[in-house]
Order: structure tokens, then sequence, then C-alpha cells
């Protein structure tokens, strides 16, 4: 039993020795158990740490602010980033196998190809920089690289390319900008200056040394006042500086001081640059010499608003004047007058003497005008002899007539004095008008129409004196001109016609004669009596051609009423001074009295006695000429000039018209009636006959026949009648009664 039990307690020593083993292995495998979770919960984390890795890594290569790309030995893109994806602005896609080549500018290939080889040779040969070729935008890049290894998997590694592009563009415009701010500062036409903060000269430009005569070196660290010519006094400058500081810009004309001390005008700007505090760095002056166009423009003032001759304002400045002295005046309710001088026969001197001596007493007249009135008022020439003075700034409008009277009676005088030319001392006189603001008109062109109406006025009032603008005047005037322009095409339009006034022979009491008189059957203003246009007409040199109307009308109505059996009837025609004067005179009157076959003593010309007085020679040359073609002649208005007696001696003359204005009042004033009798008894001396003129009244008629007087034509007999009456007038008389 024993041996049992020792077996037994044995084996259960041994059960026990086996389980002891057992919880021991059960012990380790607890522990290896430990251990194994220990060590994969090690491989977690390790595994989290590499995909964190992995991420990291790709947002680099992807987000990096450089373009990556890996590219095989055959030049093409085996991978590339995000950043250069966007910088080329293509598809990821298209990218994967494009070719680098593919990417480069076309302009810059060339050079980009030679040089790409080196990177997989020479180490050294680390940077290209070129253009990226992008639709319509200009990328520069710098590509770096370096020669790798990769496996890929594949059993022998490859040899590829890494490369990097940095984005340049923004770095290469500024680059470009400031070679072209550098080219542009050198070659500008206009001179530039840059001073620091405290003004002094940091840089200047070759315009800069053209225009100043300064090289750089001369002026740097000096300030620009060296260029200072003294022309601007120092508030200039305070106002300059003080436009500056506040606006940091300064414009405007500087007269300055050259090297070699001459003067000259620049068009200055100045602008100011500041730091981000605020603070002036540097000012900028930029200008060009404005000189020579200064003076051009200058030149061109004087010619466009001076007149070349005496130097006056012309009719442009003139207007200006006026204008600006209006604006003035209305503002300040004060007064204006305007004067206007015409010289008087100024066109005698420069037809005698020449234009040279009419240019010297221009000048004379234009220095002597400037000396009789103030700085402040301007002395004008409107062109030939016609000046202009604007007297301005009169408070008081009585005051403004009298000043102004003063001042034209001044110039009247001062005019009077000869004046010495080359060849001739010339005595000179002139006609004034006035013309005064407010009253006499308020806009311009009414001021200058009137005191161009008031010197007309002077003028008709004989000359060498002035007027006042009046209304009334200014009407007639202005009818007057409305007359002149419808004159011109009355003989076109056949508007004139004769009227015909019977001359009675007082011993026969017949129909003796008739005198033409013209009339104008104006279109508007019905029939108008040559009062109204015949000196209109002498004005503008268009009487000899009325005159001619009148010859061949009056001979060709002689030669009706021959034809009617009317033969013994004579025919009075006037004539105009002009008329005299025209040696064609004679020609035509025998050219018309043979084309009509009238017999030459049925003419009479009618010559006053004033136009007698203007030509004496002239005339009577011609008027000899027409006598002896057998014409008769009459001095009409006879008595109304001053040497009657004198002149009817030198003329063949075969009446007197004695003039009705001494007939009208033959019985009111002595010296009328002793006119009339001393020009009956005369004629009858002289053995000629006298036609009294206007004879209204039967007394004047008997007055007048028991006085000696031979014919008479007045109202009493007949008023002037067209021809168809007077025809009928003539047949029927004395059978008819006279009234
Ligand atoms: P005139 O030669 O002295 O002519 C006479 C003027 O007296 C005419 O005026 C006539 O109508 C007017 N008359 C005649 N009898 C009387 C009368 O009893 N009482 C009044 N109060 N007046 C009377 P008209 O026709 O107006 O002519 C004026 C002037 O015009 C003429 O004065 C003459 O110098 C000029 N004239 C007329 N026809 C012509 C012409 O064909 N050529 C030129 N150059 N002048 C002409
Ligand atoms: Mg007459
Ligand atoms: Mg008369």
């Amino acid at each position: 039993m024993k041996a049992e039990e020792a077996f037994f307690a044995e084996q259960d020593a041994k059960k026990s020795k086996d389980l002891e083993k057992v919880s021991g292995i059960i012990q380790d495998l607890r522990i290896y158990q430990i251990e194994l979770e220990m060590q994969n919960d090690e491989l977690f984390r390790a595994q989290a740490e590499a995909r964190i890795a992995r991420d990291e890594y790709f947002d680099l290569y992807h987000e990096a602010p450089v373009g990556y790309a890996t590219i095989g030995e055959d030049g093409c893109i085996l991978k590339a980033n995000r950043f250069l994806i966007d910088l080329v602005n293509r598809e990821a896609a298209d990218l994967n196998g494009l070719h680098i080549f593919d990417l480069v500018h076309e302009e810059d290939i060339g050079e980009f190809r030679a040089r790409f080889r080196a990177f997989y040779n020479r180490p050294e040969a680390k940077e290209i920089s070129f253009r990226i070729d992008r639709d319509n935008a200009e990328v520069y890049v710098t590509l770096t690289g370096r020669v790798t290894q990769i496996s890929d998997g594949a059993v022998s590694p490859k040899r590829c390319l890494l490369v990097a592009f940095t984005d340049i563009t923004k770095l290469k415009k500024s680059e470009f900008e400031l070679v072209l701010a550098a080219k542009v500062f050198d070659s500008s036409i206009e001179g530039i200056v840059i001073t620091d903060g405290k003004g002094e000269i940091q840089r200047v430009n070759r315009a800069f040394s053209l225009v100043t005569g300064y090289e750089e070196r001369e002026v740097q660290g000096k300030t620009p006042a060296i260029l200072k010519s003294g022309h601007h006094d120092h508030s200039f400058y305070v106002d300059m500086w003080d436009q500056l500081s506040r606006e940091g810009v300064w414009q405007g004309e500087v007269v300055n001081k050259r090297k070699n001390g001459e003067t000259y005008v620049e068009w200055l700007s100045i602008s100011a640059v500041s730091a981000i505090d605020g603070r002036v760095k540097h000012y900028i002056g930029i200008f060009s010499d404005i000189t020579e166009k200064k003076l051009n423009t200058q030149q061109m003032q004087q010619l466009a608003y001076y007149d070349v001759l005496t130097g006056l304002p012309n009719r442009t400045l003139f207007y200006d004047r006026l204008k600006q002295s209006l604006v003035r005046a209305k503002r300040n309710l004060s007064a204006l007058a305007l004067l206007f001088i015409d010289l008087d026969n100024f066109k005698e001197l420069n037809d005698s003497y020449g234009h040279a001596e009419g240019d010297l007493l221009l000048q004379g007249v234009a220095s002597r005008l400037k000396q009789t009135v103030r700085a402040s008022d301007t002395v004008s020439r409107l062109g030939g002899d016609e000046f202009t003075i604007i007297l301005s700034d009169f408070q008081d409008p009585n005051v403004i007539s009298l000043e102004s009277s003063k001042v034209a009676e001044k110039i009247l005088a001062i005019l009077s004095k000869p004046f010495q030319l080359k060849e001739v001392s010339y005595q000179l006189s002139a006609s004034i008008g006035i013309a005064i603001y407010p009253q006499d008109g308020e806009v311009i062109s009414e001021l200058i129409k009137h005191a161009d109406s008031a010197m007309y006025q002077a003028k008709s009032m004989g000359k060498n004196t002035f007027h006042f603008f009046s209304q009334q005047m200014f009407k007639a005037q202005q009818e007057r001109s409305e007359l002149k322009a419808d004159l011109n095409n009355a003989i076109a339009e056949g508007q004139f016609v004769l009227h015909y006034q019977p001359q009675i022979c007082l011993s026969t009491n017949e129909v003796v004669g008739c005198e033409a008189l013209i009339r104008w059957n104006h279109s508007k203003r019905g029939l108008l009596p040559p009062g109204f246009f015949i000196g209109i007409a002498e004005d503008m040199g268009m009487i000899n051609r009325i005159g001619d109307w009148v010859l061949e009308q009056a001979i060709s109505q002689l030669r009706r009423w021959h034809d009617q059996g009317i033969d013994t009837l004579k025919i009075a025609i006037n004539l105009s001074v002009e008329q005299i004067r025209d040696s064609r005179l004679p020609g035509r009157i025998s050219m018309l009295l043979d084309r009509y076959d009238v017999p030459p003593d049925k003419l009479e010309l009618e010559i006053t006695e004033s136009a007698m007085l203007k030509d004496t020679l002239e005339s009577s040359q011609a008027l000899q000429l027409v006598k002896k073609l057998g014409v008769r002649i009459s001095l009409d208005d006879f008595g109304t000039g001053y040497s009657s007696m004198t002149y009817v001696k030198h003329f063949p003359v075969d009446s007197l018209k004695i003039d009705r204005v001494f007939v009208r009042d033959i019985f009111d004033s002595i010296e009328d009636k002793s006119i009339v009798l001393a020009s009956i008894s005369l004629a009858n001396n002289l053995s000629v006959n006298t036609i009294a003129e206007g004879v209204e009244t039967r007394e004047q008629l008997d007055f007048l026949k028991d006085s000696g007087c031979t014919h008479v034509q007045g109202f009493l007999i007949s008023k002037p009648l067209p021809v168809e009456a007077i025809t009928k007038f003539i047949s029927n008389y004395p059978a008819e009664p006279n009234n």
C-alpha cells in the first residue's frame, strides 16, 4: 500500500507538479498575449502615423506654392502637382504624358531645348527661366531640377527628373516696369527732376540738362532754387508750396533761368510722393520749355488782335474790349460812350500822294488819338480810316455826354493840326459819331450800329464835326440803306418812269416844252419822287446809268411826239454833276439824237448852279461840246448858288430857271422879289429865256409876266404828269381850264 500510496503520492506529486507547470504555461501565455496586444497597438499607432505623414506629404506636394513635376527620361511628364496644373491652366489628365517642351512659349522654346538637356547630364545646370505657353497671358517661370531614380514597381529603377516651377511673373513685370521707367526718364523730352523730401535734387534726366544747361552732378544735392530767375515774387512760391502740401500736386507756368543766364518759360507739374506714414519722400517735377511757344503765341496774338500798321487794337480786340466794358457797365450800373471816328477825305490823300503817305497819316492819327484819352480807354482801328474809342466807367450819364463831347472836340482839334508826312504837310479833319450806353443801345451790335449812324450824321452835316446818336436820324438812314439795296435792280426791272411838267410861254400862252422828272415806281412804297433816291444813286455811283436811261427815254419820247405831230415841243431833262463830269456825255447825246432822228434844239439840259460850282472846267468843256451839237442848256435853281452872275457870263446858257423858293415868297419877302426881278433883268440883258418854277397862283403868274419873265412852270398850269396825260394836256391846251 505504501507503494501504492507512494505511487499515488508520487502521482499526486507529479500531478501537482504538472499542474504547477500548466499554470506556469498559462501564466506565460497570458504574458505573451498581453505583449502581443501591446505590439498590436503599436502597429496601429504606426499605421495611423504613416497615414498622417502621407496626407501631410500629399498636402505639401499639391498645395505648395511651387509647381512640381516628375519627368521621365523621354521628357514626358509623369506626375504634376496641383499648383503646376493651375499654373499652366490645363486638365490634370492632359498634363500626364505631355512633353515638357509643350509647356514652353514658342519664342522661348529654342533656348529651353538647348538648356533642358543639360539637366540630365550636368548637375550644375540648375535653372532655366522661360515663359509658359498659356493663352493670352504671359507667365514667367524659373525651372529647377534634380535627376533621381524611381523604382515604380519595375525591375530596374528608372532615371527621371524632379523639377520645380517657380512663378516669377510679378517679379519680371516689375523688372520691366523699372526698365521702362528708366527709359522714360532718360528719353523723355520733358525735363524731369526728382528731389528728396527736403527738396534736394537727387536725379535729373537728359532733357533737364538740355533745357537748363546743368549736368546732373552739378545739381545733385542742391535745390531747384538754383534755377530761379527773380521773375516771381515770394508769394508765388509760398502759394506753390501751400498747394503742394495740401493737394500733393502743383501745375503752372514758371519763368526760370538757364545756367547761361538766359531766362526761359516752362510749364511745370510737381507731384509729391509720400511714404505709407504720409511723409513726403520725394518731389517729382516735370517741365517743358514753352518759351518759343509763348513767343509764337504772343506774335500770333499780336497779329490776331492788333492792327499791323498802327499797333492799335484791331476790330476783333475792339469787339472784345467793348464786350468787357459793357459787362462791367451793366454790373456797376455805369455808363460808357462809343466814339466812331472817320477821317474826312482820306481817300483823296491816298489817291493823290500814294498809299505810303496814307499809311504815315494813319499812324500819325493813331498816335494823336491815343494822346487824347486816358490809358484805360481803348482806341482801336477798325480798318481803313475808321477808328473807335471806348470811354468807360462813368457813373453819371450826364457826365458821360459832356465828357465824350469834350473828347470829341479835343480829337477834332488835335487832328486839325497839319500832319508832316514824307512828301506833304497834310491838313485833316474827321467826323465823329457818339453812342452812349445805356440810352443808345444795350447790346454791342446796337451800340456799334448807332455810333456808326451818328458818324454818318456828322458827315452829312458837313464833316469836321461830331454828332450824338439820334433815333430819328437812324430811321432815316435805315430807310436810305433799304432804298439803296432796292435801287440796284430798279433799272433792270423797269421801275423808273418819267413824268412831264409843261412849260408855258407867257407871250403866246402855248406849251413850248416840258420838264422830264423821274419817278421810281417802288414795288412796296409806290411812286417815289427823285428827292428820295437821286442823292443815293449819286452816292452809289449809279447816277450815270440812271441819267443814260432818262436821256434815251426823253429823246425817244420826242420822236414819238414828232410822229404824232407834236413837233414844236422841247423836253428839258435834269443832269447831275457826275453826268456833266462824264466825258462820254456829248457823244452819247449825239448818238441818241441821231438814232431817234430828233433835232438837237428840242432837247434842253438843266444844270444846277451848284453843279457848276463844283465842276467849272470839266463841265464847261463837256457842255461846250453839247452846246455845239445845238442842244439847249438851262441853269436850274437859279439864284440859290453864290456866284450866279459870274457863271452866267461864262456859260452859253439858253435859259435861267428861277428857283421856286423865290417865286413862292415873291410877295412876302423883299429879298426874294429882288432876286426874281434881278434874275429876269439879267436874262433879258443876256437875251436868254427866264423860266419861273413853282408858279402856283394866278397872282404870281401875273406878277412874273408883268416883270418881263418869259416862261412859267408850276402847279398852276399842271403838276408833272405821266406821258399819256401830258400828251392829252398838250393837245387840249389852252382850250381846257388850267385847274
Ligand atoms: P427841279 O429840276 O428843280 O424840278 C422841279 C421840281 O419842282 C420837281 O420836283 C417838281 O415836281 C417841283 N414842282 C414843279 N412845280 C411846282 C409847284 O408849283 N410847286 C411845288 N411845290 N413844286 C413844284 P421833283 O419832281 O420832286 O424833282 C425834284 C428834283 O429832282 C428836281 O428839281 C431835279 O433837280 C431832280 N430831278 C428830277 N428828275 C431828275 C432826273 O431825271 N435826273 C436828275 N439828275 N435829277 C432829277
Ligand atoms: Mg429841273
Ligand atoms: Mg429847279
